[in-house]
């Protein structure tokens, strides 16, 4: 009953925010000059204005306008927020598990009453269609649920008489202040992976939300306050390479979640490792389809157009490359028909298949990768680089592209497109295929479409990728499993959600009993 009033209290506030910051959820600032609405640093419980001179601006991606800014927090204001984290940290660990829990469990049930009002931030700021961002919460608020059951999750182990009179307990326990850096694909899913479950466990954190989406993390900290979160357990900076250097040498930051590009998540991994923190770093992607002769086509197509365009591609399990093996080439024309009739619109339309892509920046990339595709030999059957969408006309938008008779020494075979780009490749056989997935520097998502069991099952086994669907075309694990990824696709030990992130450290404990005899006891080294 408790969790009703306060989850109930909790959306009323969140109303009132919203209704005085339309269009955008930003708490307004009072003393900035410029009627933009700017973001605002959430440190010690509070939501406060940055003083820094130094901001962002945040678009539209399906109309370019500025909705918002965001500061680069300076040195005062990070150390600020560590400061509170650390503050907080000694008490939150002590707070009873079922306490942590409770929180949690508000929070899942404040994420979904306000699902919708999260999922249109999401469509404002990074321009995906409004059921792709509902879903983008609610992989995200299935990370919470999951966070609910820590008291599993934490149990230690113990062996008894691991001596003729000596006992063995190990605990978990939490690690300290813990970190966040987050990338604009997923605004709310990928913060979900970060906090929650740290802080379940009795760690504090600090958030650094992507530069360009930071809205949605903006929301979901009111929310975790409104669930009864102490002060200072969660903070929030804003900012890009200043931001991530602080975080990376910080001496009280004792672990680090990266999700994002190759580039950001090697230099993060290095330089946090190098500081002795635990980094934990999901990077990019380049996911292959394998389509057998055998596999059902109606359902296959389908599956392949959804997972290769959906997003607009911006997705780091998005199906990007489809490898036809044998007879499964005479396909091709059919699934250029199926991807000509997706909808490209804003996110907010009704009927739209895909939004925009996040900047003009990232426009022009993917056109000039398809580019290369025609520069180096392969042929362009579907072309979305021209596309023009009415009312829409300055947005970043890139329509449904494929390019066939790609061969992997080609730069859109080895880039990762990151838009709404189909890549395919042909072989004759099943090995000939896994060669091509195993040579592929990447290994985040796969998979294979097949109705033969021991095919499925050759392949499944001998990839070397984290994910593998089986006629799953985006095979992302629910979270009671952890998401892994090998090779280029993932630095560090432990994997986000599942049992691996449980951010603890173990202490073990050797309980003997006094004997009267000689003082010695034996160990068992
Ligand atoms: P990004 O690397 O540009 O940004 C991610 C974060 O790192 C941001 O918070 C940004 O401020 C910071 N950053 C960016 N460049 C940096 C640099 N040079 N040094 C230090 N920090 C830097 O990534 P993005 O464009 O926001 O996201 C897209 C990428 O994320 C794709 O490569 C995609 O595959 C990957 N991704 C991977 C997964 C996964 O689970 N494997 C999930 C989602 C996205």
């Amino acid at each position: 009953m408790a969790a009703l009033v306060l989850a109930a209290a909790g959306r009323a506030r969140i109303l009132q925010l919203a209704s005085k910051a339309n269009p955008t959820w930003y708490p307004v600032s009072s003393f900035s000059s410029s009627s933009v609405p700017t973001v605002k640093l959430f440190i010690d419980g509070k939501f406060v204005e940055s003083r820094s001179d130094k901001w962002i601006d945040i678009h539209n991606p399906a109309t370019n306008e500025v909705i918002g800014r965001v500061p680069q927090s300076t040195k005062a204001e990070m150390d600020a927020a560590v400061a509170a984290c650390k503050r907080s940290f000694p008490t939150w660990a002590d707070t009873s598990i079922l306490s942590r829990q409770q929180i949690f469990l508000r929070y899942q049930q404040l994420i979904k009453e306000n699902l919708k009002e999260i999922a249109r931030l999401i469509t404002l700021e990074q321009g995906k269609t409004l059921a792709d961002a509902e879903g983008d919460v609610f992989r995200g608020l299935q990370v919470v649920e999951h966070a609910c059951s820590v008291t599993s999750l934490m149990l230690g182990e113990t062996m008894p008489s691991i001596t003729k009179d000596m006992d063995l307990y190990s605990y978990r326990l939490p690690l300290g202040v813990c970190a966040g850096i987050a990338p604009f694909n997923f605004p709310a899913m990928i913060p979900l992976w970060m906090f929650p479950m740290a802080m379940v466990c009795g760690n504090t954190f600090l958030m650094k939300p992507s530069e360009r989406v930071p809205g949605a993390t903006m929301l979901l900290a009111k929310l975790l306050q409104d669930s009864g979160a102490p002060d200072g357990t969660l903070n929030i900076i804003h900012g890009q390479h200043e931001a991530v250097n602080f975080i990376c040498d910080h001496p009280d930051i004792k672990a680090i979640s990266f999700v994002g590009s190759n580039q950001a998540g090697e230099y993060i991994f290095e330089r946090g490792s190098r500081h002795g923190k635990r980094v934990q770093a999901n990077m990019g992607a380049k996911n292959h389809g394998v389509i057998m002769p055998d596999a059902n086509k109606e359902n296959t197509l389908n599956q392949l157009v959804g997972a290769a365009f959906g997003a607009a591609g911006q997705r780091c399990m998005a199906l990007s490359t489809a490898i036809l093996v044998g007879e499964a080439k005479k396909w091709l024309p059919e699934l250029v028909e199926r991807a000509k009739k997706l909808r490209v619109n804003a996110g907010d339309q009704p009927g739209a298949d895909l939004g925009p892509l996040i900047t003009p920046q990232a426009k022009e990339r993917v056109c000039n990768l398809i580019d290369s595709g025609t520069k180096e030999g392969a042929s362009i059957l579907l072309d979305g680089r021209k596309i023009k969408v009415k009312g829409y006309e300055n947005g970043n938008f890139v329509g449904p592209t494929i390019i066939s008779n790609v061969k992997p020494n080609m730069t859109c075979y080895k880039e990762e497109i990151f838009g709404p780009v189909l890549v395919v490749l042909e072989t004759e056989t099943l090995d000939e295929a896994i060669k091509i997935v195993n040579d592929n520097p990447y290994g985040n998502g796969t998979a294979i479409f097949t109705t033969n069991g021991a095919t499925a099952r050759k392949y499944s086994h001998l990839v070397d990728v984290g994910q593998v669907g089986v006629n799953v075309p985006i095979p992302v694990p629910l979270p009671m499993f952890s998401f892994t990824g090998s090779r280029s696709s993932f630095r560090g030990d432990t994997n986000f959600y599942g049992k691996q992130q449980v951010t603890h450290i173990i202490k073990q404990e050797q309980h003997g009993i006094l004997s009267s005899s000689n003082g010695l006891h034996h160990s068992p080294n």
